[in-house]
């Protein structure tokens, strides 16, 4: 069993950045801190110091509070080494082959580009922290990436185990969901979860974390392989690729 501790800090308009709390090595990290301030009252309310500020990828609302952070705590900034020109403050840089250590456990970094060319996410205690890559029935947009490299990307994290817990960098879940159900209206494991998604959002709580499991079952973005889907798109006999490029050309003038 699991001892981290892992708190959702809403950043921004839709963003979360996380705390990692590992309470017998009284160690913090924070992922994706988009801001300073809900980050620092987060701590001060849990007494906690932050030891370290992981990032997913070089966009503002990921990296913002690095700086500020840094300069408080002394915190140790990790990320993407194959992007430390892009990471305020970077002290860290990893990817695949790092074997880097949060206090005892080994995390695991996953190279998954496209959103951004250099994004990875990182895997820890049965928790995978996924930025702008894969998130709550959606996938991030292609600011630096081709589908084909996108599709690779999720096609990594959906080998992960299916009882892996997916915290993704923002609350876009109900909008998410509304897409998936134009192009799988007869999903039942995503109608299921749409109900689910809005009695949630109604009481404006969050719908982090999900699950790989559940992902693959109701993310349309990896599900390319789906008839419902391809019938949808009247893609009966293209690639798995070229059905995803397909549906995140639509997604984006959803
Ligand atoms: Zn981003
Ligand atoms: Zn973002």
């Amino acid at each position: 069993m699991s001892d981290l501790r892992i708190e959702l800090v809403p950043c921004l308009r839709d963003n979360y950045a996380y705390l990692v709390r590992d309470e017998k090595a009284d160690l913090c990290a924070v992922v994706d801190p988009s801001e300073p301030g809900p980050v620092q009252k987060a701590l001060k309310s849990r007494g906690w110091r932050l030891t370290h500020i992981l990032n997913t990828h070089h966009h503002f609302d990921h990296t913002g509070g690095n700086v500020p952070l840094k300069e408080e705590f002394g915190a140790q900034v990790v990320g993407p080494a194959k992007d430390r020109q892009r990471i305020p403050a970077i002290d860290t840089g990893v990817d695949e082959e790092t074997n880097w250590r949060f206090g005892g456990r080994a995390v695991r970094v996953l190279e998954i580009p496209a959103h951004t060319r250099a994004h990875i996410a990182f895997i820890v205690d049965g928790a995978a922290f996924t930025g702008d890559t894969l998130f709550a029935m959606g996938c991030g947009r292609l600011f630096e990436g081709t589908p084909q490299m996108m599709w690779t990307s999720l096609s990594k994290l959906a080998t992960l185990a299916d009882e892996t817990r997916v915290y993704c960098g923002h609350e876009y879940t109900l909008n998410n969901g509304r897409f998936a159900l134009t192009i799988e209206p007869d999903n039942d494991a995503l109608k299921r979860r749409m109900r689910d998604v809005e009695r949630t959002r109604a009481e404006n709580a969050p719908t982090i974390p999900s699950t790989i499991g559940l992902e693959k079952h109701t993310n349309p973005f990896l599900r390319p392989a789906s008839a419902e889907i391809r019938r949808s798109l009247g893609l009966e006999n293209a690639s798995d690729v070229d059905v995803f490029a397909e549906m995140r050309r639509r997604k984006d003038s959803f």
